[in-house]
């Protein structure tokens, strides 16, 4: 296959050289940290530094960031442990209907526990009203959990005012905040947010795949995920994954080493949107995304599948949806009430601050291509 022509930024992102090479070199210092002789302190150190490093950029203490092996455990953490810590409240969960499968199959999971779950449906837009959330409370809400970026539509939903909201009605209704789209994409640090829990993933930014973190507020006792030998202050056992932490740590610096990457990433999604609707007139935009790296566009009436394939052959790697959805028609397309032709032509580009002009034409042409080809169910 000739070059990788890459739009798939929010499935995955590739390992920053930094990173690997952070990797190769923990590798190399096989000590536990855990050990007491100084081989062992030394790994011990290293994992305390590159915690600092992530908690700095997360805008938080180095004590509320909690290494982990993905967000999706971050997530079922803060989620399954945040109700269960509040289970005297009640057993009521507030969340939206454009979350990620990691927090909604997670709530309904719960939900067969006994838990009542409230799913806020967003507008056209993919967005989330202060109001909605508000109008959800009660008496019995132990939780509230709501996404930063959405991974599909790249909308950004209103988690500030939302906390200050939730706060307002009760302030021991624990938030938690899906943070992993929008963890170094979005100018605020998150640990801003004012969100009890946040969970981030490292693959998004340009670590490996294996690890992830969880912010958990000082002052929110949540039980360990994990028992066993204490890692992580008692709450996560399991000997530090020292190699993918440095990994993690080394990204962290390279992203913030390039403060123009948001506008850059952002540049390149506007070049891109406005290539595509002069080639391809048939194209129409789901969601322009406020976050730099992601959109949706969608080709009415064309299976996506489809042209993802198509795309796949020639070497363009874009997505149907979320990398999660395995085929299935995109629940947060379906939750915005889009009409069943734009739901089935759906697609998702997500964008780096490396993507070039090149790369986007070379998308252009290649979608341009499978719309004058495809059949249509409308043809
Ligand atoms: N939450 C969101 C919004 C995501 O986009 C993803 C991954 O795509 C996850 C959670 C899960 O993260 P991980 O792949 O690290 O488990």
């Amino acid at each position: 296959m000739d070059k990788l022509i890459y739009f798939d930024y929010a499935a995955t992102a590739p390992v920053r050289p930094e990173a690997a090479e952070a990797m190769t070199d923990a590798l190399g210092r096989f000590g536990n940290p855990s050990s007491r002789y100084g081989y062992g302190r030394e790994a011990a150190r290293r994992v305390k530094e590159d915690r600092e490093t992530v908690a700095e950029a997360f805008g938080c203490a180095p004590a509320e960031l909690y290494f982990t092996s993905c967000g999706t455990e971050s997530d079922n953490w803060a989620i399954r442990r945040g109700v269960e810590l509040n289970r005297r409240r009640g057993k009521h969960i507030v969340t939206t209907a454009v979350e990620h499968a990691a927090v909604l199959e997670t709530c309904r999971d719960l939900e067969r526990q006994g838990y009542e779950v409230t799913c806020l449906k967003p507008d056209r837009e993919g967005r989330i009203s202060v109001e909605q959330v508000a109008a959800a409370l009660r008496p019995d809400t132990a939780l509230v959990s709501m996404m930063l970026v959405n991974n599909e539509t790249g909308a950004v939903l209103p988690v500030a005012d939302c906390v200050k909201a939730v706060k307002a009605y009760d302030p021991a209704i624990l938030f938690h905040c899906d943070g992993v789209q929008g963890f170094l994409k979005t100018p605020q640090p998150l640990g801003r947010l004012g969100a009890d829990l946040v969970a981030v993933s490292g693959h998004k930014i340009g670590a490996p795949k294996g690890i992830g973190a969880l912010y958990i507020k000082k002052g929110v006792r949540l039980r360990p995920l994990l028992t066993g030998g204490g890692q992580e202050d008692g709450l996560r056992s399991g000997t530090e994954a020292t190699a993918q932490i440095a990994a993690f740590a080394a990204a962290v610096r390279a992203n913030l080493r390039d403060p123009d990457r948001l506008e850059r990433a952002a540049a390149m999604k506007a070049y891109t949107l406005s290539k595509l609707k002069e080639a391809v007139p048939k194209l129409e935009v789901i969601s322009a995304g406020d976050a730099p790296h992601i959109c949706a566009v969608t080709l009415p009436g064309y299976k996506s599948e489809v042209v993802v394939r198509v795309l796949g052959d020639r070497g363009v790697c874009i997505s149907s949806g979320s990398a999660c959805h395995r085929g299935k028609p995109s629940h947060v397309f379906a939750a915005m009430g889009l009409p069943r032709p734009w739901l089935d032509g759906a697609l998702r580009l997500s964008f780096s601050p490396e993507s070039t002009a090149e790369e986007a034409d070379a998308l252009v042409s290649a979608l341009k291509d499978a719309a004058d080809s495809l059949l249509t169910t409308l043809s």
